[in-house]
């Protein structure tokens, strides 16, 4: 199985800036109501995702100007086909933006899977940089997966949970990057559900940003628009992008740490 092959480990202090004590990577998932088309939902249903298109990128992206921060924002390329305003605004906004499926599948449950990531690879081509960065919907995975990726050129992929500092796995002779996320660092287990409040879920990041200045020097946090930028939810981006800085968090973009981290290791 390729997921089973060895990975280079990266040491965050060969990549960390001189004056800043971690490095925090901001990802949102733009699945507006990709998810529920995928499994045949109503419109009724797809509602709670379109509020991401009607007014939630618009949200985060406020925010992070105010901040003046980098993130990067994974697309579904199916929303890139029915919300192409959605994707100039993010790239015409100055953020990267990062591949996460077609119509965010569970991309170890259809037949078809390198024929799905070539058309979402071909629909965003349009919005890539050079560095091309991808997010499993639902952060899952197929067996083959990953060699997908680098056939198709990816650098980077952000799906994955066994480590919590990035790392470098050497695939069919092709270097990709591991950015690892993790289900405590993720908004959508916690606030989708409510079981715990905005001012608990803040203490809890807080207890991991001191741990990452300690120990991994690295954070992903991951959020979606259509759930984050909602009512008083945004207050929690706000504030914890605030705590951030304030704890001298450098905050990089999946283009910006793929860069770096090639640049020290390669
Ligand atoms: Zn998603």
């Amino acid at each position: 199985m390729i997921i089973d092959q060895a990975m280079e480990e990266i040491d965050m202090s060969r990549v960390l800036s001189p004056n800043y004590r971690f490095i925090l990577f901001l990802g949102f998932d733009v699945d507006i109501d990709s998810a529920e088309v995928w499994r045949n939902a109503d419109y009724i249903e797809r509602s709670y995702g379109r509020y991401g298109a009607v007014k939630g990128v618009r949200k985060v992206i406020n925010i992070l100007e105010i901040f003046g921060v980098k993130a990067t924002f994974f697309v579904p390329g199916w929303v890139a086909e029915n919300y192409p305003e959605i994707v100039n605004l993010i790239m015409t906004s100055g953020y990267e933006v990062g591949a996460h499926g077609y119509l965010h599948e569970k991309l170890d449950q259809v037949e078809n899977e390198y024929d799905l990531l070539c058309k979402m690879d071909k629909i965003l081509k349009p919005y890539y940089s050079k560095i091309k960065g991808f997010r499993s919907p639902y952060w899952r995975f197929s067996e083959e997966s990953l060699r997908y990726l680098v056939k198709l050129g990816y650098n980077y992929d952000s799906s994955l949970m066994d480590n919590d500092v990035p790392y470098i796995m050497d695939i069919d002779g092709s270097k990709l990057l591991e950015l690892p996320v993790d289900w405590r660092l993720d908004d959508w287990p916690h606030l989708k559900t409510g079981l715990i409040s905005l001012k608990d879920l803040y203490n809890r990041w807080i207890y991991e940003f001191k741990t990452a200045t300690r120990e991994t020097l690295y954070i992903s946090l991951t959020f979606h628009p259509q759930l984050i930028s909602r009512g008083s939810n945004i207050e929690l981006l706000k504030r914890i992008i605030h705590k951030a800085l304030s704890m001298n968090a450098q905050i990089l973009s999946g283009r910006e740490l793929c860069e770096t981290i090639f640049s020290a290791y390669i």
